[in-house]
């Protein structure tokens, strides 16, 4: 929390509006839209909520398919299967361990011959760095497949100085607890298309027809963002850029103190874009090293610290098994070898000198204990 919290909570309890309306909702929209370059913005009650939404205003419904980056939390992907529809999985490229345009490429190609485009594409930003986005749009535009964003963990990064969820149809952010900011639970989803956003509005609110009297026609949801949440997301808000320069703060310190160990490589940063480095976030050569991030991740716990491996594909998980995957080249899965080899490192807004330090120091630890032990690195 940033202190400023409490104010707005307390305007919501003085007007009374303890609700999913009232005025911090309609003002966190604004100033959401706004720092973002969007036209519109909807609030709502998790990421997860404004992914389904999306699909839901791009009218996926059962037997559709849906592409989805791989390399991502499976709060991506269970919106899809939510509508009944079926998820292709595509591949992370090495650049931005985002969206392979490749394997994008060959899906739709394929997919079009076979008279089976998706109905969607979601693209994932991941741990905030952007993925290679006219690439990706190229594609989409050619085979005319609306783009969804996944942004929910890089509010605040930019690609060719547009904010990641603007470019694309459609943006979704999360303020979960763990996200860069947070209202504990929560989330927004962006557009320039305002008649699209208040069909959205209409569908978080049990889609509720124009009558006096209750009507529906439609199957609604409840989604709306509380009027309480809300006024903590506008303090969040307000903090955005301070938290993203200690992000990149912590991200510097870690990859100045470790990238002289063998093997490491920490996740890149391309060319005309910002990450809000969400999490630092870096891989283990095995080519090069004996040390896994199994090992580190266990010397650090500990130590009471957590730390945890890279997302494992979603391609891989129980839950998706049989759905369609385009590896990034024939023989070379990109995600596969990130969860294998990636490790995410503690990178709160508020971590200090002292206990970054300590994170540092139980990494180089572990790398000193295999050169003691096998006199290898
Ligand atoms: C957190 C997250 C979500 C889901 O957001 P919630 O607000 O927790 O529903 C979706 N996608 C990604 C990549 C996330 O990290």
């Amino acid at each position: 929390m940033t202190g400023n919290e409490q104010y707005y909570i307390d305007t919501a309890f003085r007007s009374n509006w303890i609700a999913p309306v009232g005025p911090n909702i309609d003002a966190f929209e604004k100033e959401i839209a706004e720092y973002v370059g969007a036209k519109g913005a909807v609030a709502v009650s998790s990421g997860t909520a404004a992914i389904h939404l999306a699909l839901c205003l791009l009218n996926v419904t059962r037997g559709d398919r849906v592409f989805c980056s791989s390399l991502t939390f499976v709060a991506t992907a269970n919106p899809i299967l939510y509508q009944g529809a079926e998820p292709v999985f595509i591949d992370s490229e090495p650049e931005t361990w985002n969206m392979s345009p490749q394997a994008l490429e060959a899906a739709l190609e394929q997919a079009y011959r076979q008279g089976k485009l998706p109905k969607a594409v979601i693209v994932v930003h991941l741990y905030g760095q952007s993925a290679k986005m006219d690439e990706i749009t190229k594609l989409c535009a050619l085979y005319q497949i609306p783009l969804i964003e996944d942004a929910a963990e890089s509010l605040g990064s930019t690609y060719k100085a547009k904010h990641t969820g603007m470019i694309g149809d459609f943006g979704l952010y999360s303020f979960n607890g763990n996200k860069i900011i947070t209202t504990s639970g929560g989330g927004m989803l962006v557009s320039d298309n305002l008649e699209a956003l208040d069909q959205a509005r209409f569908l978080a609110t049990q889609a509720r027809d124009q009558a006096m009297h209750y009507q529906h026609s439609k199957t609604g949801f409840n989604y709306r963002l509380s009027n309480l949440l809300a006024g903590v997301g506008r303090a969040q808000l307000q903090a955005i850029e301070h938290r993203v320069a200690a992000r990149r703060r912590l991200f510097k310190r870690y990859e100045q103190k470790l990238s002289w160990l063998p093997g490491i490589h920490f996740m890149p940063e391309l060319d005309e874009t910002k990450s809000n480095r969400w999490l630092t976030t870096f891989t283990i050569n095995p080519e090069v090293t004996s040390v896994t991030t199994k090992q580190i991740i266990n010397r650090m716990t500990s130590q009471n610290i957590e730390a945890r491996p890279v997302w494992k594909p979603l391609h891989l998980q129980p839950l998706f098994e049989g759905c369609e995957y385009y590896p990034h080249e024939a023989f070379n899965s990109v995600s596969e070898k990130l969860f294998l080899t990636g490790i995410c490192l503690p990178s709160g807004s508020n971590l200090s000198d002292v206990e970054q330090s300590r994170v540092i120091e139980t990494i180089q630890e572990t790398f000193e204990e295999a050169i003691n032990k096998e006199g290898i690195v």
